[in-house]
């Protein structure tokens, strides 16, 4: 029998940052009464250890402070809500026009990119638009191959230039067959690159004014990919791509038994992008829309 949406969607929120949730939970519990003595810089100092970043750590602490628990569940409610508040206000729904919409994907190697893409494609055809993937990784030969795949798991068509080819190019066409066929999602892979590689990083802008002519408006949202294994290190990251790309929202793959979870809400604080998606595993149901509370409530522990 299919699992409802809400089971699933716990079971998701269950998996991600395993070691996260167990330093935090171990250490609220050690931490003892918010009345006793140095609770307040225990806290910080424990939500440092979980990778929260220093600035999100004193804020947090402190509003926990400013709400003067008298016990340790109340501590634990305040603290939940306080993530809730501090995280981005910007919507998380991705922003897609009925006409063509256009995604681009960027990121780093190995971030999760492709596999996000695949996913995606799976997510949105199951809600009822019709997407298809393009393939504008041109420098490795195996990479168009690993979207094909991905884009038949999911159902979707694949559009793919040819290897060493101009991504530009790619994804002009790609748009444009997207057009004829009537689809209504683009999703676009491109290649992974370093943020310090100027040209790589150009090319990433060209990319996104190319798809701006080929259809209005687009790229509708350009996604960060990040592997939330890499932790506060993608803040470098983020700042090179978002020269690039007037970037819309980030991507946090590899949540699952990450133990740097608490680095997505550093990151998302720092960025003031919001977090639209989280990848959970490697399989094509494994991607979730990001819910604060959930992830609080999953990391600290209810
Ligand atoms: P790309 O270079 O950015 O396109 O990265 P890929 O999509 O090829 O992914 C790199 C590796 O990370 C692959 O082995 C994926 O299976 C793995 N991966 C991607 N997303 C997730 C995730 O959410 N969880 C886990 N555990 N692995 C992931
Ligand atoms: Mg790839």
């Amino acid at each position: 029998m299919a699992q409802s949406e809400a089971a699933r969607r716990s079971g998701l929120w269950a998996r991600v940052a395993g070691r996260t949730r167990a330093l935090l939970q171990d250490g609220i519990r050690v931490l003892g009464s918010p009345l006793g003595a140095g609770y307040y810089e225990g806290l910080e100092e424990l939500l440092i250890a979980a990778d929260l970043g220093v600035p999100l750590a004193v804020k947090l602490s402190a509003a926990v402070r400013a709400g003067r628990p008298q016990s340790e569940s109340q501590a634990q409610s305040l603290l939940e809500a306080a993530v809730v508040t501090v995280m981005s206000a910007r919507p998380r729904d991705l922003v897609l026009p009925n006409t063509l919409a256009c995604i681009l994907l960027c990121g780093v190697n190995g971030a999760g990119k492709t596999t996000t893409i695949g996913k995606l494609a799976h997510r949105l055809k199951r809600s009822g638009r019709r997407p298809m993937v393009i393939a504008a990784d041109t420098y490795r030969a195996a990479a168009a191959e690993q979207v094909r795949v991905w884009a038949e798991r999911a159902g979707v068509p694949c559009f793919a230039g040819a290897a060493g080819g101009d991504p530009g190019a790619v994804v002009f066409d790609g748009l444009a067959m997207a057009q004829s066929r009537g689809l209504d999602v683009a999703l676009v892979d491109t290649a992974g690159r370093l943020q310090t590689h100027h040209n790589l990083v150009e090319e990433l802008s060209k990319v996104g004014r190319v798809a701006g002519r080929a259809v209005a408006g687009a790229p509708h949202e350009s996604l960060l990919v990040l592997d939330a294994m890499l932790g506060q290190s993608n803040l470098a990251q983020a700042r090179g791509f978002s020269k690039a790309l007037a970037l819309t929202g980030l991507v946090m793959a590899k949540l699952d038994g990450s133990s740097k979870g608490g680095a997505a809400l550093a990151i998302e604080q720092e960025l003031g992008l919001p977090t639209k998606l989280v990848g959970v595993g490697e399989e094509i149901e494994d991607l979730a829309a990001f819910d604060p509370p959930a992830f609080a409530r999953s990391i600290f522990g209810a």
